[in-house]
């Protein structure tokens, strides 16, 4: 498989060092915090693939990292691990938004295997080269590129710019947004499709593509490399 980009959440340092090893053997790119502090950081800075959260963190409980991750928008799977394994603290992990539970202690097979499952259910655009234009989406990286210039995307709006993309200039409904990027995903926000439009847009005005993406008023949105007088 694909190696992935992942963030482990582990306090207790043996354990954390333990998961980070036979992660990275599988050639995937690991970081780690301590805390529930430093995982927000990490999460607001980087895009990862899977999220693996203990939910026993000296700062903050995991439940609360893992609520304060989704409410910021950040839609990255997450597996909890804990020690508690009872079925009450399972439902309680899954509640507040983790997609996968694995209680302590458990083999890195069983680890592995959860993460891959996981990684294999986010949005994956299979490395076809999408592009309207000169705005070039980068598969490898997860960013836009318009020339020599690129801005770092988060997993939503990559799917969202590579959803249009494929569209090749028709406009699609919030409602057919919807539908391609956040799929079934319980509990979305009904604005989530204009705010990340919004995202999309600051990140294509820094690269001098704002108008690309057009608001089709009362329908939804296009997007065109026609940048307003060339064509
Ligand atoms: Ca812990």
């Amino acid at each position: 498989m694909a190696a992935m980009r992942l963030l482990v959440v582990e306090d207790e340092p043996k354990m954390a060092e333990a998961i980070r090893r036979v992660l990275v053997a599988e050639r995937n790119a690991v970081d780690v915090a301590d805390d529930g502090v430093g995982a927000l950081a990490f999460a607001a800075d980087r895009d990862y693939d899977v999220i693996v959260l203990d939910r026993g963190l000296p700062d903050l409980d995991g439940l609360e990292v893992l609520r304060l991750l989704r409410s910021r928008g950040v839609s990255t799977p997450v597996l909890m691990l804990t020690a508690l394994g009872s079925l009450e603290h399972r439902v309680a992990g899954l509640d507040a938004g983790a997609d996968d539970y694995l209680p302590k202690p458990f083999a890195f097979a069983e680890l592995l295997a959860r993460l891959r499952a996981l990684a294999r259910r986010a949005p994956d655009l299979g490395g076809e080269r999408l592009a309207a234009g000169d705005i070039v989406l980068d598969a490898v990286r997860h960013r836009v590129t318009v020339g020599d210039q690129g801005e770092d995307l988060s997993a939503k709006e990559y799917a969202l710019l590579g959803y249009l993309i494929r569209q090749d200039g028709r406009v699609v409904t919030r409602q057919q947004i919807l539908d391609a990027v956040w799929g079934t995903e319980p509990d979305v926000y009904s604005n989530v499709v204009d705010l990340y439009i919004h995202y999309l847009r600051r990140k294509l005005e820094a690269l001098g593509r704002r108008d690309a993406l057009r608001t089709v008023r009362g329908v939804g949105y296009a997007l065109s490399a026609d940048d307003g007088g060339s064509r």
